[in-house]
């Protein structure tokens, strides 16, 4: 009896030691998160050339104090910045006394960042269990791309390989898919998303590229008769665990990252050998678009140069680059650190105008086509540009995803959009890839 008593005297204090552990560790995790009380999104359209140009530089000049969403593109075109509770006051003194228009499309980032959360923890989150109808943890992307490769199709064969290895020492996994009929050796075409940590959608709509592509579908049998395609579902895969744990905003990667700092990271798309820290970067630290000390000092970015130096150098080639972020509806195109057309601009051009019609065909969203430097911002270091300009790869792509630029949600986009952006960007890359030369 006693030895009875003992023993459930002993399980029930483990099992409340068990308890007073769990609610200690999700004290820390949601004592670690970084809020966003109070912090606004404030959607600002310049009405002349001259509330543009003021824009422009305003928003260049304060970068370190603004986390800009969707950057300036012209009269009559909007900008998303997101504010902290601490700014709100001075900048909107700012816009006022320049007498610029602006509204308020995120009153509490807080609450809409905690809706998030809580849909997320609804179902199951970083249990090697996937789902393409929510936003996934890393680990469940990672058994997604194992149980992509279990599977036999008729019309594929898919391999799942390790691309390299984060900062913070995380697997960055991807799958080849196979065509089983047309050449044996064929060029390749690499999509990957999440290089930046917070744009979700880009990572959630890859893996539904790799899901349709192994659908018999027309012309996904068609695109796989003439290429293999590569696809890596979380390129920064420690910023993107950071915005699922730590903070939701985060963008860059987190090397040599420590707790209750910004000032950390490089953003992995300003960290490429070409045009290093030119337009569109920032030499402090503590910018969204600090590009690091050197060019590739990411192992992720170094990892990702050598996988497409390395296919491009194989027999079959590297045909294509997709480099997928999110939003605002564009596909970006070579090259970012002048408004000077690159000499295969036309062909470019017409094969990104293929992908925008069947993008357009599938849901009616528009995509507007261009180089950054041209409909964007001008920017140095950017992958693109590398693949371009380094290895030849003229068919060399940014989609930027929904939402549009009118959306008022920006990064914080509902689940239920994954799908549409899915077949829609499937569509387009399907139509894209079958018009390439
Ligand atoms: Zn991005």
């Amino acid at each position: 009896m006693v030895q009875v008593l003992l023993f459930v005297t002993t399980k029930y204090l483990k099992m409340q030691q068990l308890v007073v552990a769990c609610i200690f560790l999700l004290g820390l995790v949601y004592s670690e998160r970084v809020h966003y009380y109070g912090d606004k999104v404030f959607r600002i359209i310049p009405k002349t050339a001259e509330e543009s140009d003021w824009l422009h530089s305003w928003v260049e000049s304060t970068l370190t104090k603004l986390d800009v969403w969707s950057n300036p593109k012209g009269v009559g075109r909007m900008t998303d910045i997101h504010v902290r509770a601490t700014d709100v006051e001075s900048v909107t003194e700012v816009l006022q006394q320049k007498a610029i228009n602006f509204t308020i499309t995120i009153e509490d980032l807080e609450k809409v960042i905690n809706q998030e959360q809580t849909f997320n923890q609804l179902f199951s989150y970083n249990t090697g269990v996937y789902s393409f109808d929510k936003f996934n943890r890393y680990f469940d992307i990672d058994a997604q791309l194992t149980q992509f490769a279990s599977r036999n199709y008729n019309h594929a064969k898919v391999t799942k390989f390790q691309m390299g290895t984060s900062f913070e020492r995380r697997k960055i996994n991807g799958i080849k898919i196979s065509g089983l009929s047309g050449p044996a050796i064929k060029p390749a075409i690499w999509v990957d998303g999440g290089i930046h940590a917070r744009e979700w959608i880009a990572t959630a709509t890859v893996m539904y590229l790799a899901k349709l592509l192994l659908q018999p579908i027309q012309n996904a049998e068609k695109v796989l008769t003439k290429y293999d395609i590569y696809i890596v579902p979380v390129v920064n895969v420690d910023g993107y665990e950071y915005t699922h744990v730590g903070e939701r905003l985060w963008r860059k990667t987190r090397s040599n990252c420590s707790p209750n700092t910004r000032c950390c990271g490089v953003d992995p798309n300003r960290n490429w050998d070409n045009n290093f820290g030119g337009p569109g970067t920032s030499t402090n630290a503590c910018s969204d678009i600090y590009p690091g000390k050197k060019p590739f000092s990411e192992p992720c970015v170094k990892a990702l140069s050598e996988s497409l130096s390395k296919l491009k150098n194989s027999p079959g080639g590297l045909k294509s680059y997709w480099n997928v972020h999110a939003y605002s509806q564009l596909l970006l195109t070579p090259v970012g650190y002048t408004t000077n057309l690159p000499k295969d601009y036309n062909e470019i051009e017409r094969v990104g105008k293929e992908f925008a019609k069947a993008v357009r065909g599938t849901f009616g969203r528009s995509f507007e086509v261009g180089p950054p430097s041209r409909i964007l911002y001008s920017v140095g270091g950017s992958s693109i540009d590398w693949t371009y300009d380094n290895l030849g790869v003229i068919y060399s792509y940014v989609p930027e995803l929904r939402p549009s630029g009118n959306a008022a949600n920006g990064f914080i986009v509902p689940p239920t959009e994954i799908r549409y952006s899915g077949e829609e960007f499937t569509a387009g890359f399907l139509a894209a890839a079958l018009e390439m030369k």
